[in-house]
């Protein structure tokens, strides 16, 4: 296999990918880490960007066959935040010296046009902050009137590349047809900065299909790439056990190992981009997993602001990190474990850079 410090500007094929994602020998994948963190400093430098995230809704309208605030979980209490609450998350964002905020929730209509382009009008008045919405499939009016109000990013998964399976797991809402592509290739003709990325180990997803993943990121240029381990909910059909695992060596594990393998990557087929080590990685690896995914390409983390009385409500997959720390103490755990590595905090928004 090219050792990844070969041929740097040779686009990665698709073989060579499916080979690291199933190499386990420790030394080449010592150097598949060294490589990834190289890139990474050489074309993001040594900064990690925090952006406060806040989880302002769980209600949604769609059905995803792997997530624990689907509408079809009637177990759990449902939420929605004041725009007060939520100018609270953002004025702790400021107090600790964050960059961003990101306002994600369900697909939850009561989130309508217009409320949220107040919010994000007042979020651009009283702070400097980037905004960045991650609230699903929302139609083209709104995501143009969002971005007319000052937000900044966007931030939607295509979550595998694999029409099939995509399918299998997104049951999709009568009457609308858009794929999760169209509307990111819409984003960016808002003139959003646009994150995409995909979960690692859903049943069914094979070594092939996620080297499109990675193929399609650099497609794609993504400005953002998220990805994070596929953490079964028991009250989903998937994590019921609903779809069958890809045949025997095809099936993608969602373990640790193979997160930091995609994290790395992503590094390397699309130098540039922003990448999080997330709190599904986190969720694996209490101890070190947020430091792991730094040293193997990530250059973001994003320190939960939402208040911890909604924290829990927001429960995607279960055992999620960090659901009780108070705002302060995440910042301060986060901005300690960076500067432990090496590594400084970002400054300001820490928008997409181009080399
Ligand atoms: N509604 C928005 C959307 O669909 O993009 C944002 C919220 S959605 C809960 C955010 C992300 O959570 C999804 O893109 C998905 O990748 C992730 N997610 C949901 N359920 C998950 C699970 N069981 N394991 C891991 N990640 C999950």
């Amino acid at each position: 296999m090219r050792p990844p410090t070969e041929d740097r500007r040779r686009p990665m094929t698709r073989d060579e990918i499916i080979r690291w994602l199933v190499e386990q020998d420790s030394e080449a994948l010592g150097s598949l880490w060294r490589r990834a963190d190289e890139v990474r400093r050489e074309h993001v430098g040594d900064a990690v960007h925090l952006r406060g995230l806040v989880e302002i809704s769980n209600h949604c309208v769609r059905r995803c066959a792997y997530c624990g605030i689907s509408v079809n979980n009637r177990e759990i209490v449902r939420y929605r935040m004041t725009p007060d609450e939520i100018m609270e998350c953002v004025r702790q964002a400021v107090a600790l010296a964050y960059g961003t905020v990101v306002l994600q929730a369900g697909e939850d209509y009561g989130i309508g046009r217009e409320w949220l382009t107040d919010l994000v009008r007042r979020i651009k008045t009283e702070s400097a902050l980037a905004v960045t919405l991650s609230l699903g499939e929302r139609p083209d009016e709104d995501l143009a009137a969002w971005r007319e109000a000052g937000a900044d990013r966007y931030l939607l998964r295509f979550e595998t590349s694999d029409a099939a399976l995509y399918e299998r797991i997104h049951p999709s809402l009568p009457g609308r047809s858009s794929t999760r592509f169209a509307i990111l290739r819409r984003l960016a003709e808002l003139g959003y900065e646009v994150g995409s990325g995909v979960m690692i180990g859903i049943p069914g997803q094979t070594y092939g299909s996620l080297a499109d993943d990675l193929k399609t990121f650099a497609e794609m240029d993504l400005d953002m790439i998220g990805v994070g381990p596929y953490l079964p909910h028991p009250a989903t059909p998937l994590g019921r056990g609903g779809l069958p695992e890809a045949p025997p060596g095809e099936q993608v594990p969602n373990s640790e190992l193979m997160t930091y393998k995609v994290v790395a990557l992503a590094r390397l087929v699309d130098p540039d981009a922003n990448i999080p080590s997330t709190t599904a990685l986190a969720t694996l690896n209490l101890k070190d997993g947020r430091e792991l995914g730094l040293a193997r390409g990530a250059n973001v983390v994003m320190p939960n602001l939402t208040p911890t009385k909604y924290r829990a409500l927001y429960e995607i997959y279960p055992d999620k990190a960090c659901i009780r720390e108070a705002a302060a103490q995440c910042g301060t755990c986060l901005s300690g474990r960076i500067e432990g590595m090496g590594r400084t905090v970002g400054e300001g928004p820490g928008g997409r850079r181009h080399s």
